[in-house]
């Protein structure tokens, strides 16, 4: 599936669209966005996706009385059941800014990292997620969605501990590798990022992309 492909399937929604998202990503592209406007575009880009989703969201029809008149309203009914899941670490600022817009939103953290390429081994270290039930919409929130292959065990390891309506991987830069692995391992789970980038490169990194999302929030860490 070639990116048009992958932008037509009903289980992915990319904001390509939105002009305010995408001059929000290409901020976080530039190489001289230092850590603290890097760290606050990916809050904002939280807080607007996450309006931008919630077009999807379940609601009610309910009266209202206004000081003129009672009229109709709407209530987002799904905002009761949200699960937040931070994937350490780059996802603390772009989860936060979803918190903004869903503050009842219930959290979940995993920390879950991959090995250098070839080999490019998951380990999945700490998972601490709430009890889901099958009212719940799931969000799994990465900036970047690369090879897909650690998401897919984080979503197995979600899976695995409760049931759910809806399971929505949250990202800002996706590989169409990464979104193809989703789909194809996870029948059941959608794909909302702001932008699907070209491909991958020989070091698993999304091209043209943004570079480590983690070291470019928080500085690169010690390597022992
Ligand atoms: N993770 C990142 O932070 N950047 C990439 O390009 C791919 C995965």
């Amino acid at each position: 599936m070639g990116i048009e492909d992958l932008e037509k399937d009903s289980r992915v929604i990319s904001f390509k669209q939105n002009l305010a998202i995408q001059e929000l990503v290409d901020e976080l592209r530039d190489k001289d966005t230092d850590p603290i406007k890097f760290r606050k575009g990916l809050n904002k880009l939280g807080r607007y996706m996450g309006y931008e989703l919630s077009k999807t969201f379940d609601y009610t029809v309910i009266d209202i009385d206004t000081p003129v008149c009672p009229t109709k309203g709407v209530r987002i009914s799904d905002k009761d059941n949200l699960v937040m899941i931070n994937i350490l670490r780059a996802a603390i600022p772009f989860i936060e800014g979803f918190y903004k817009v869903f503050p009842k939103a219930r959290a979940g953290i995993i920390s879950a990292w991959r090995g250098p390429a070839p080999e490019s081994r998951i380990s999945v270290e700490y998972v601490k997620v709430p009890k889901t039930t099958k009212e719940d919409i799931i969000m799994i929130g990465d900036p970047m969605l690369a090879t897909g292959h650690t998401i897919s065990r984080i979503i197995d390891e979600v899976k695995s501990r409760g049931d759910f309506k809806r399971i929505i991987v949250v990202a800002v830069i996706s590989a169409p590798e990464g979104i193809r692995e989703i789909l194809a391992k996870h029948k059941d789970v959608e794909v909302v990022t702001a932008v699907i980038d070209e491909k991958l490169n020989e070091k698993n990194y999304i091209v043209p992309g943004l570079g480590d999302a983690g070291d470019r929030c928080f500085g690169e860490p010690i390597k022992k």
